[in-house]
């Protein structure tokens, strides 16, 4: 977690630089989860047999939890939206739903859990983040946001919660499968609670970038990435901080991020209990090259 950290001032600005270049910098609020540098670097494969539930290598699931944003430069870099006098931060919400994920999931497995940062002061760039999950073999990768929409969300009327996913068919398609599962999953779990399920929302890179095979990556960077280390990843949206039913139901107590984020423990238990530990795919970690493209 210190190697993060101190990873961050350069590749920070690598990551902007990247994001004004690449021409999808449209939305502060959104930007994270579009953007980032292009790839992590290819990995070369080596198929290894793959494990069965609770046995093999090691053994004990790992679930890495990515809490998003985080602030930069001073400032909370994930959506706000000032209600009633209150203004509610994404930074703050996703690091609440995070620690409760990890609590439930300690208390009711033996899962080893992660989380990519342990605070909403500071962030780390998506890369690392993903760069992270892989390097303790992550069986899943789930990064926890919470969603707005340019202008009002209750006027517009935008809420419930939302997956960005891999697309299947093409590069690493078992993966891309698995995660889309996963992801389900946890949606069906938020749903019990009461919010509309958006579903999957898959996106094409809007730049023409490609995987290996030279099939269409992904627009989204943490599925991008995932994809590119062959690990189990996803963004998970909860629910709309500028919708006020969202908001005010779901999204502003205490109460509300521990039922978030126990939802989404429930449903990462209930996937990996049925789909077992990841396919391994042994890689030359030779690290992403941010501002690579
Ligand atoms: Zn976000």
């Amino acid at each position: 977690m210190i190697q993060l950290k101190n990873l961050l001032g350069a590749f920070g600005r690598t990551l902007l630089l990247a994001a004004l270049l690449s021409g999808s910098f449209v939305f502060a609020a959104q930007a994270e989860e579009e953007v980032g540098p292009a790839f992590a670097p290819p990995v070369t494969k080596t198929v290894v047999p793959e494990i069965g539930p609770g046995m093999g290598l090691g053994g004990r699931m790992v679930v890495v939890l990515d809490p998003g944003h985080g602030k930069t430069e001073g400032h909370y870099s994930g959506c706000r939206f000032e209600y009633e006098g209150v203004t509610y931060y994404e930074d703050l919400i996703t690091m609440k739903i995070a620690g409760y994920t990890k609590a439930y999931l300690e208390q009711h497995t033996d899962y080893r859990v992660y989380l990519t940062k342990d605070s909403a002061e500071v962030t780390v760039p998506l890369d690392q983040r993903a760069a992270f999950a892989a390097s303790v073999q992550a069986d899943l990768f789930v990064s926890q946001h919470v969603d707005s929409i340019p202008g009002n969300g209750t006027e517009r009327n935008a809420y419930g919660v939302s997956s960005m996913s891999p697309a299947v068919g093409r590069y690493n398609n078992e993966i891309a499968c698995q995660s889309q599962e996963a992801a389900n999953t946890i949606l069906r779990q938020l749903n019990a609670l009461g919010l509309h399920n958006r579903g999957l929302l898959l996106k094409d890179s809007q730049n023409g970038t490609l995987y290996p095979d030279g099939s269409t990556a992904d627009y989204y960077a943490i599925p991008r990435y995932s994809q590119m280390y062959g690990i189990r990843g996803f963004i998970i949206e909860h629910g709309y901080l500028n919708h006020t039913s969202d908001l005010t139901s779901f999204l502003s107590t205490e109460e509300h991020y521990r039922a978030l984020g126990e939802a989404d423990a429930k449903g990462i238990i209930e996937y990996l209990e049925k789909a077992g530990k990841a396919p391994r795919l042994i890689t030359e970690q030779t690290g992403p090259k941010p501002g690579m493209s």
